[in-house]
Order: C-alpha cells, then sequence, then structure tokens
C-alpha cells in the first residue's frame, strides 16, 4: 500500500530510492556539580573536546570537493569561527567556574542563551545562525558524552544512493553525506531560510523539511519517491506511480541540458522586449558562479555577511576587497546593498532586544544612527566605485528624509575623500529597496531622491501582510499573488518608469518561473535572482509576448471577484511553464 506525506519542499527535483534513517540528534545532558579543586581539570576536559570537534570539522573541511559551491566552504567556516569564539570558549569557562557545573551543562546553558540571543534578531539570515549555534554546541557536547552521530549512509558500494530521512541535518552532516552518495534529504525538522536547506539546493539534492513524523512513518530500506517540488513523499510506490516519477527525472535532465544553450544568448521575449538578467550574492566567491550563468551583472550584493560571525566590523581595506572581488568577477553593474542588518546587531551581544525587531532598529535605520559603522563601508563602497560599474542600493528605506539623509552622509564622505586625493566614481548612482509599503506607496515622490529601485519582495511581502516571513505557523499566509502586493509592486514600477529610473527585483518572487509571466505583465524588465534561476527564468522571458501578458495582467488587476482574480492570476502563473 502507498502512503502519501507532505511538507515543506526546500530543493527542487525527483528523487527515487530507499530510506535510509539517521539517527537523533536529541542528547540527554547530565547535570551535576564539581569539587572548586576540580574546575581546572573540567576545564581543560571541555577545551580537549572542543579542539576534538574542531578537527572532525577542519577534516570535513579538506574533504570539500574543489567545485563544490562556495557556500560549502563558508559553512563550514561559520562552524570553525563559532568554536573559536569567547561567547562560546570564555564564557563557558566562566560559568564552570562560577556555578562548578560540569561542562556539558556549562555548554547546555550558554547555548540556550545564544540560541534566545539570536531568536530575537529581525533580520531572517541571522536568525537562522541560532542552528549553527545548536549544531557547534551539539558537536562538542557528543565528543564530551561519546555519543557520536553515525553518519553513514549504509550505501552498499556501487549501490543505488539512499533517500536520508533525519531528525535534522547540519550543513556539515549535509557535505558527509552528499560525498557519499544521496538521491535526496527528508528532516524532521527546519525551513526554508535554513542553512543547510540553501546548501541543498545549491548542491541539486532534493530535500524536504519539517515532515514531523518521518522517522517513524518510513522503514528502512522501503522505496520512496521524492518530489522535492511539490514537498511529497510517495512510501511503497505502485509501477504506476514510479514509471510517472522516472519519466519526470527524465523529462528534467533534458531541461537542464536545454537551459545550457541560453548562456549566452540575451534575454530578450518574443515580442522583443530586452530584459535584464542579474545575480543575488551573498558572498564574493558566489560572483564566480553568477558570471558562469551569463548574468549581466549583479542586482543585489548582501553584505551583511561581512560582518557576521565575527567580533569586529570588517575594516574599510577588508571590505574594499571584497567588492573588488565582486567587481571584477563578472562584467555589467554590480549593485551592493549596504548592512542591513537588525536591532543591536553590529558586533557581540545586544544591548537590549526589541519588542518587535523587524520593525525596529533595522537596516538604513540602523546604519543612520551608528553612522561611525556606516560611514567606513561608505568610504570602501566609493573607493570601489573607481575600479567598475558599482550601485550603492539603501535597505528598508521608509521616510524620504532617510533617503535625504544617506545622500548626505555620502556627499560628506566624497568630500573626505577629495581632500585625500582618492579615486570614486563621481556619478555613482544611489538607490532604494522598496520592501516597505510606506515606500511603495510613496514611490513617485522617493524617486526623485532616488537613481533607481529595486523591489524586495520578501520584506514587501511580509511587511504588507504582517507576517513574520520565517515563522512556520504562519507561512501559509505568505502570499506574492495578493492583490495588495501585486498593487504595490505596481505602482512601483509605474513611478520609477515615470521618473525615468530604473526598477529591477531581488525578491525571491523574480527568481520563481511562476511569477515570470505576471512580472513581465506588470512592466518589470530587469530580474535579479539566485544564479541557479537565471537561465530558467530566461527561458519563460524568451518565450513570452509581453504587451499581452501587459494587457492580460492590467485586466486581472482590475477585477474585483476574489475568485475571478485567481482563477485569471493561476492561468498567468501557468503561461509560462514549459
Ligand atoms: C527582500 O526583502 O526581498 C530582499 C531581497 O532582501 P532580504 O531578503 O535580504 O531581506
Ligand atoms: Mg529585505
Amino acid at each position: 500500500m502507498s502512503l502519501w506525506l507532505s511538507a515543506i519542499a526546500v530543493s527542487r527535483g525527483v528523487a527515487i530510492g530507499a530510506v535510509h534513517r539517521i539517527g537523533g540528534t536529541d542528547l540527554d545532558i547530565p547535570e551535576y556539580r564539581i569539587a572548586a579543586q576540580d574546575v581546572d581539570a573540567e576545564i581543560a576536559r571541555y577545551e580537549t573536546a572542543a579542539a576534538d570537534a574542531r578537527a572532525q570539522l577542519q577534516a570535513i573541511r579538506e574533504q570539500i570537493p574543489k567545485n563544490a559551491p562556495s557556500e560549502i566552504g563558508a559553512f563550514i567556516e561559520t562552524h570553525l569561527l563559532m568554536m573559536d569564539d569567547t561567547t562560546l570558549t570564555e564564557a563557558v569557562a566562566a560559568r564552570i567556574r562560577e556555578v562548578h557545573c560540569n561542562a556539558e551543562w556549562a555548554l547546555k546553558q550558554q547555548s540556550e542563551y545564544l540560541v534566545e540571543v539570536f531568536d530575537q534578531m529581525d533580520d531572517a539570515y541571522l536568525r537562522t545562525r541560532r542552528d549553527d549555534v545548536i549544531h557547534v554546541t551539539a558537536r562538542v557536547q557528543r565528543v564530551m558524552l561519546k555519543q557520536e552521530r553515525a553518519l553513514d549512509t549504509g550505501r552498499a558500494s556501487n549501490g543505488p544512493p539512499p533517500v536520508i530521512v533525519a531528525d535534522e541535518l547540519t550543513p556539515a552532516d549535509i557535505i558527509l553525506l552528499h560525498q557519499q552518495g544521496v538521491a535526496a534529504f527528508v528532516t524532521e525538522h527546519g525551513g526554508p531560510l535554513s542553512h543547510s536547506a540553501i546548501l541543498a539546493r545549491s548542491l541539486r539534492i532534493p530535500a524536504i523539511v519539517g515532515m514531523h513524523a518521518a522517522r517513524r512513518l518510513l522503514a528502512d530500506d522501503e522505496t520512496v519517491i521524492i518530489d522535492g517540488e511539490a514537498g511529497h513523499v510517495l512510501a511503497g510506490p505502485d509501477e504506476s506511480a514510479l514509471a510517472f516519477y522516472r519519466h519526470r527525472q527524465k523529462r528534467d535532465e533534458r531541461y537542464r541540458r536545454m537551459l545550457g544553450v541560453l548562456r549566452d544568448e540575451p534575454a530578450i521575449s518574443g515580442d522583443g522586449i530586452r530584459v535584464s538578467m542579474l545575480a543575488n550574492v551573498e558572498l564574493p566567491d558566489d560572483a564566480t558562479d553568477a558570471a558562469e550563468v551569463g548574468v549581466e551583472g549583479i542586482g543585489l550584493y548582501r553584505t551583511e555577511f561581512l560582518y557576521m560571525n565575527r567580533a569586529d566590523s570588517p575594516s574599510e581595506d577588508e571590505q574594499l576587497a571584497a567588492y573588488r572581488q565582486v567587481l571584477s568577477a563578472v562584467d555589467g553593474p554590480v549593485t551592493i546593498r549596504t548592512l542591513d542588518l537588525g536591532a543591536d546587531k553590529t558586533v557581540g551581544r545586544p544591548a537590549k532586544m526589541a519588542t518587535n525587531p523587524a520593525l525596529g532598529l533595522r537596516a538604513i535605520r540602523l546604519c543612520l544612527k551608528e553612522t561611525g559603522m556606516f560611514r567606513i563601508q561608505l568610504r570602501a563602497l566609493l573607493r570601489a566605485s573607481s575600479e567598475g560599474h558599482l550601485r550603492i542600493m539603501l535597505p528598508m528605506i521608509s521616510t524620504i528624509q532617510e533617503m535625504r539623509q544617506a545622500r548626505h552622509l555620502i556627499d560628506e564622505v566624497k568630500n573626505e575623500l577629495d581632500n585625500e586625493d582618492i579615486a570614486y566614481d563621481r556619478d555613482i548612482k544611489i538607490g532604494a529597496m522598496i520592501e516597505v509599503p510606506a515606500a511603495a506607496l510613496a514611490a513617485p515622490m522617493l524617486a526623485r531622491y532616488c537613481d533607481f529601485f529595486s523591489l524586495g519582495t520578501n520584506d514587501l511581502i511580509q511587511y504588507t501582510l504582517a507576517i513574520d516571513r520565517i515563522d512556520d505557523e504562519i507561512n501559509y499566509l505568505y502570499d506574492p499573488l495578493h492583490p495588495a502586493v501585486l498593487q504595490l509592486i505596481r505602482m512601483t514600477i509605474d513611478a520609477g518608469r515615470a521618473a525615468g529610473i530604473s526598477v529591477s527585483m531581488c525578491g525571491e518572487m523574480a527568481s520563481d518561473k511562476r511569477y515570470t509571466a505576471l512580472l513581465l505583465g506588470l512592466g518589470l524588465t530587469e530580474f535579479s535572482m539566485h544564479p541557479a534561476s537565471v537561465l530558467e527564468v530566461k527561458r519563460a522571458v524568451m518565450g513570452a509576448d509581453v504587451a499581452r501578458l501587459r494587457q492580460r495582467t492590467t485586466e486581472i488587476l482590475a477585477l474585483s471577484d476574489a475568485n475571478a482574480y485567481r482563477e485569471g492570476l493561476d492561468a498567468l502563473t501557468r503561461e509560462l511553464m514549459h
């Protein structure tokens, strides 16, 4: 008998294989007191375990294949850096010394404290760092408790790769398993923004997360089909299901090969509209992946990654080197977003927690308050601008005043550079991310202070619909097709066109080919996305009749009947899905 299960799809693709379950990550941490004279020995025990755990990670780092995506190395580096961070080393030793408790318990307490701090952060990426803390501390605790997790796929030599079913997997686990060969991952916990999900996507391994009872419902060695697009697991499939999905696998493979041919083709629609294909990057090395799929520039470089996992902020020269690296990797414009950190997230521990961090002191608000830090970034950006086509993009703009203040600061930094005889692009373009409804509504006015707009739909949807973008409980409300969202996107595009400035979109919506027809219909001509999506969105563009899509979109958006509106949009989302 077949069993259908559904959860959150995080990495596309179809896999067919036998289940291999991996033991749980739950650890029973003992708590006991130690005598005053044993404190130093307990600290030494902790340090030895931490050194062993570090050695394990270094060994994993050595095994990363040369051609693996840059995120993989970065994940391991993140964990290594975290292990050396004083919030784990000195703070744990201090707890042992203060409370006279065993090292495992001190580490547990410190880990819980850090997880709470990360949970309060308003930036989705930084919040996912809580998982890193949990993974790093679990690794050290396993060494201390001698309960190392067997990460073995159970794959016989030359046998087919299995489908791994686990409670959760760290990025390091994924690397180890990937090297042994796996068909897909199914985990009981996790979300689409977790590092493990990002890693599965970049390794192109189908993955489904949040399938709560997966290890109970699926048995070892039973055959399952994983549909990483729909988020389905089909256990015990019959012959017709197997035939159907085998056919889909073959079709996907042909599709990928066919897309490669488009790399050097310009993205021109069937009726002659030229569309720009740009990439979003998180790390300077990602720019190389972007260049490989033939993008025309970088539409979003998220610089906050430069500031993460370290006790200090990156220096002007360090930032300059990173910006230069991105500029030299791709031809075309490189849009660098200034720091999008949240409340009190500059360095070290937050001084205080904001009640609503997503609505608090984040992004441009923080930069305009902490101008010392902002000026260093602006100096590095301006200096880099003398060496390529660099544009500065300001995140989370909600008022004209913020735009004015930021421009004023940029002018001051330009004067400083003039006085020091340092070159920069005198005509550098400054733009705003439109990710707060207020900015979209005020776009005609805001456009007078901006050289370009970029639609950040991830936040625009979050703020318009009042839903936390990473809260699993209300994930179902996250709707890019909500009429309010589409009106705001349209208003922004129209305001940009009327003011003669360019409008791009760098939110996830731009990288989802289901929305390409709609976005073209709304008048979007600049798409910025993860490099992995570029070719399929380009293909959709090339098959589009933009004039007809505009007409169709205008008609749908004018509908007041909710059913007709949904039906119209559903038809539109299917338009370019070959
Ligand atoms: C967005 O909000 O759409 C965006 C691109 O920025 P981030 O996802 O980094 O918040
Ligand atoms: Mg954003």
